[in-house]
């Protein structure tokens, strides 16, 4: 099959091409019938006149294979709306691959105003749309360049699996029953925070993963329950060292991927916890100083957070991670447990726009200090044991300093792409209640599925 992409006709005037796609609008003029034609590339016009077979019967989003010759149009039939616009395709011949039945909506609009349940019920016409090609070919741009920038400095991208084990203190787990230890679970990892630092223990040095993480919590506009993370974990390394590579590859990320954007302040900003809850009210400033223009990205490095904050039940618990390090000048206070409220952790998020973006910490890679945390935050030698007694050991077996940092990378291209939410940048999206249209999930499953795992439904909890 010689196929030319659409957006390709440009270079084969007076050529004959093949050409594949849908039908993305239709004039019948009688004896002419003009089509726009859209493969992934671009759209073009074809022209069939009367002696080609079949071309009154096609209607919206066909697909079809048109064989033709590439014009030039005349100097007024230009149409500078498409970058194809120059040219249109003199059809010779129509093959129609498929028909429709039906479609449930419109493709070539921006579709913000179709309602969005229908929109992800039906998510394989919605990708159709141009804005939402765009947002999913930004990204496939984005984990790109991030996957050769990483590999150029020595990154090794590592996966990490999704099958692991439930850490009670995080945010709510997504559990999955096993089968050969009935009554046990595995948990979906919401970060792969435990495994990259067991890399680091295991000598890789400097890893990266573009990793999918996994959250029950109840979702809002830019939330997800699964979502995606650019995930980095580097050994022998301080704050700054982490930092820079993360602010170096943001800038170049930015000017190769969408140099249409301004970057307002490089180096970016730094502001500590306390000056952006004082100065803005928030510990994710929006810094930009023209909040109308959309094309200025403003980045800052949020720092010095406490480590930790009075929990519900009046004890301590930690603000962001617990396995965290201190900074270095509060090492003393966390060994011994003083001053808690004042010990400042290593932990930096990057804020753009208003978002958090991304955030990480140099960690404590001497169990003694892992510990202590935990000691803090009133667990017993037990429980620590129970739960993170493989994180204590593996510290005691060689685990050199290391340190990382994550960013949300649905929300970092929902920023490049200037849409609302995140759920426009990702290929198949739940709705804000967790559920998938689309596929109709979650779903019951068969008795004999249960059976198997040995669970029983005992109550439906009925949401309103
Ligand atoms: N694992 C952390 C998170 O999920 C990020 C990090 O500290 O590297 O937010």
């Amino acid at each position: 099959m010689q196929r030319t992409n659409i957006a390709d006709i440009v270079k084969n005037e007076e050529k004959e091409v093949e050409l594949y796609g849908w039908v993305h609008a239709r004039r019948d003029h009688g004896k002419l019938v003009f089509i726009d034609l859209r493969d992934r590339s671009g759209l073009c016009q074809v022209v069939f006149g009367p002696e080609v077979a079949g071309a009154p019967d096609l209607r919206l989003e066909y697909v079809v294979h048109v064989t033709g010759t590439v014009k030039a149009r005349p100097e007024r039939m230009v149409n500078e709306k498409i970058a194809t616009g120059r040219y249109e395709v003199s059809a010779s011949k129509l093959e129609i691959l498929n028909t429709v039945s039906q479609i449930p909506f419109p493709v070539d609009t921006d579709g913000y105003d179709i309602n969005e349940e229908t929109r992800l019920a039906y998510r394989y016409v919605d990708l159709r749309r141009e804005r939402l090609k765009n947002n999913l070919v930004l990204r496939g741009r984005v984990t790109k360049f991030i996957r050769d920038f990483l590999a150029e400095r020595g990154f090794l991208e590592v996966e990490t699996p999704d099958l692991t084990r439930s850490t009670p203190e995080g945010a709510r787990d997504y559990l999955v029953p096993s089968r050969i230890a009935q009554g046990n679970f595995y948990a979906l990892p919401q970060s792969p925070q435990q495994y990259k630092q067991l890399l680091m223990v295991g000598g890789i040095e400097k890893y990266f993963q573009i990793a999918r993480c996994f959250r029950d919590e109840d979702t809002r506009g830019d939330r997800q329950p699964e979502f995606t993370q650019m995930d980095l974990e580097m050994s022998f390394v301080d704050q700054e060292d982490v930092m820079r590579v993360n602010e170096e590859m943001l800038i170049a990320l930015v000017q190769a991927i969408a140099p249409e954007k301004k970057i307002q302040e490089i180096p970016f900003p730094r502001i500590t916890y306390r000056e952006a809850m004082e100065r803005y009210g928030t510990d994710r400033p929006d810094i930009r100083n023209d909040k109308n223009d959309p094309n200025l990205l403003a980045f800052c490095w949020v720092v010095d957070f406490p480590f930790f904050e009075k929990s519900d039940d009046g004890g301590w618990t930690f603000t962001h991670n617990p396995f965290s390090a201190p900074k270095p000048e509060f090492m003393d206070d966390l060994m011994a447990g003083k001053n808690v409220s004042d010990i400042l952790t290593t932990q930096y998020d990057v804020a753009l726009n208003g978002f958090e973006v991304g955030g990480g910490s140099i960690r404590n890679h001497q169990p003694e200090a892992l510990k202590a945390v935990f000691r803090i935050m009133g667990f017993s030698d037990e429980r620590v044991q129970a739960n993170f007694g493989h994180m204590i050991e593996a510290l005691g077996s060689g685990a050199p300093p290391h340190g990382g940092i994550a960013w949300g990378l649905d929300r970092f291209i929902m920023l490049l792409a200037g849409e609302p939410n995140i759920r426009e940048v990702i290929a198949f999206p739940k709705t804000g209640d967790g559920r998938d249209p689309m596929m109709g999930s979650p779903a019951e499953v068969d008795r004999k599925q249960l059976d198997e795992l040995g669970l029983e439904i005992i109550k439906k909890i009925k949401k309103s």
